[in-house]
């Protein structure tokens, strides 16, 4: 079957509006021909001592920083992230390299006497096979990278389909890797870099395929529950790193400066547009007029980047409007801003009814609400009152409030006075309609691992 793919599609600057490239979409002969060499390339991959896995993992980790200032640049343009943070993405994203060169030597495995004392077992691990890595355009590199060093370090070969809104950060890391790769003379086909528009129909298809062993996908729940859907032909392992809604929770024992300092980390970074973004904010009754007061100066003193769409302002707008009809009060921003470019202001918004919809979906914007509680267990209940579980937050200073935020607030990652808590060594990933799977730590490999159990004598 030959199909020939001419259609092309356009990536934008979303500060600007421009349009910075026309790319080709690959289509099902590109997709196939991938899967066709990454299905070849792992029995070899798989060979190799993983003490040379790991060798070239961390090379593409020095080579992917020895080009940050490149990288950095076209993450700018097609994300319109500030450079000093697209870099600080480059070193995020670069770090699952390093991490996981660590992690390519130390797989788990354990051999014992069974009970009965007829044998042994021993426990091994065994690589998955071929991967399709699905990402999305929040994080263009460190989304992408957090799944394939795990899955390379695992044994396993990897086809990644970038979002298209931001392919050329992709295309570059395609690039470094390739160029590790031709210098060990490694297999080509290990990795594949897959842009298209064509997403639904071709990733439908090659589930469809039985060469393929697993689906990883990072992206909104609507998305990664028709993923899992069509995964179940084949009974494809799966990891799905979903939407969130978390919840920022200040006691009345916190340190206020601190949780100042924490809420903009976790609202403001990448404009917002972060699944593990702040997005509810309950502050206890007493100090709540003193954070708003505080929260808004931060935020009205930041430098905020554009989002990354016209549909996507258009969404938290809408999301905003709603809550102020629904009786929330505005007390700075909430305008769209005239001019070029997909600009949104830092907004916040206080005594937000708890049915409006911006406390129920994920803002993905620089919009803080805040609502009240006037116990911590009251204030927890409502943190928990959400479907997601991605990530949730806890500011005390009181060791008991602390620790009952940290066992109460139901989500696979809890930051307790601390704003960010993104870290290559610490497994990413959540529970309810957040998904399932881990990223990272030593966790994150065991997504392309199977368990293989040997009974001996
Ligand atoms: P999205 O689900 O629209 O798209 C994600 C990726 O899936 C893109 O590459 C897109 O092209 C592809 N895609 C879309 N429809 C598809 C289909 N039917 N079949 C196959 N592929 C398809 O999400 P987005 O808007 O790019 O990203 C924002 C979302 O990602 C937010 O919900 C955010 O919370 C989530 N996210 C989650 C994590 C996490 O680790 N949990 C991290 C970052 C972002």
């Amino acid at each position: 079957m030959t199909t020939v793919d001419i259609d092309t599609f356009d990536v934008v600057n979303p500060a600007t509006g421009e349009v910075i490239a026309e790319l080709p979409n690959t289509g099902t002969t590109e997709w196939f021909e991938a899967l066709e060499k990454a299905d070849h390339a792992k029995a070899d991959w798989v060979a190799l001592a993983p003490r040379k896995r790991s060798e070239i993992l961390y090379e593409i980790f020095q080579q992917l920083m020895a080009d940050a200032d490149e990288i950095a640049e076209i993450i700018h343009s097609e994300t319109g992230k500030a450079v000093a943070e697209a870099k600080g993405e480059v070193a995020y994203g670069a770090e699952y390299f390093r991490w996981f060169a660590e992690e390519a030597v130390r797989f788990p495995g354990r051999f014992n006497q069974a009970p009965n004392g007829n044998g042994h077992i021993a426990v091994t691990r065994a690589p998955v096979g071929v991967v399709l890595a699905i990402t999305p355009w929040n994080f263009p590199i460190a989304m992408a990278t957090r799944k394939i060093a795990p899955a390379l370090a695992a044994g396993c070969t990897i086809l990644v389909k970038p979002a298209s809104e931001t392919p050329l950060t992709m295309i570059k890391v395609g690039e470094v890797i390739a160029s590790v790769f031709e210098k060990h003379n490694i297999d080509q086909g290990v990795v594949a870099i897959l842009p298209t528009v064509r997403d639904a129909e071709l990733s439908a298809q090659l589930m469809a395929d039985s060469r393929l062993a697993k689906i990883t996908f990072t992206g909104s729940t609507r998305v990664g529950k028709i993923l899992v859907r069509q995964s179940a032909d084949n009974l494809l392992r799966s990891s799905m790193e979903l939407g969130g809604n978390a919840a920022f929770v200040i006691d009345e024992a916190a340190d206020l400066e601190a949780a100042v300092e924490g809420a903009m980390q976790a609202k403001l970074r990448n404009t917002g547009q972060v699944c593990i973004a702040a997005n509810r904010f309950l502050v206890h009754e007493s100090i709540a007029d003193e954070f708003t007061t505080k929260l808004s100066a931060a935020m009205e003193a930041a430098t905020i980047g554009p989002v990354i769409s016209a549909a996507q302002r258009n969404r938290i707008a809408q999301l905003v409007d709603e809550a102020v009809a629904d009786g929330a009060q505005v007390i700075i921003g909430g305008e769209v801003p005239a001019g070029e470019g997909f600009f949104y202001p830092a907004t916040v918004l206080r005594d937000v009814p708890a049915q409006s919809r911006i406390l129920h979906e994920e803002i993905f914007g620089p919009v803080a609400t805040i609502t009240t509680f006037a116990t911590l267990e009251e204030g927890v209940a409502q943190a928990n009152a959400t479907e997601f579980g991605l990530a949730a937050y806890g500011f005390s200073e009181n060791v008991r409030a602390a620790q009952y935020l940290a066992q109460h607030l139901e989500a696979g990652m809890v930051g307790i006075n601390r704003g960010a808590i993104s870290d290559p060594a610490a497994p990413f990933g959540g529970i309810g309609q957040s998904g399932f799977g881990r990223e990272g730590g030593t966790e994150g490999i065991e997504e392309y691992l199977s368990v293989r159990y040997i009974a001996l004598p």
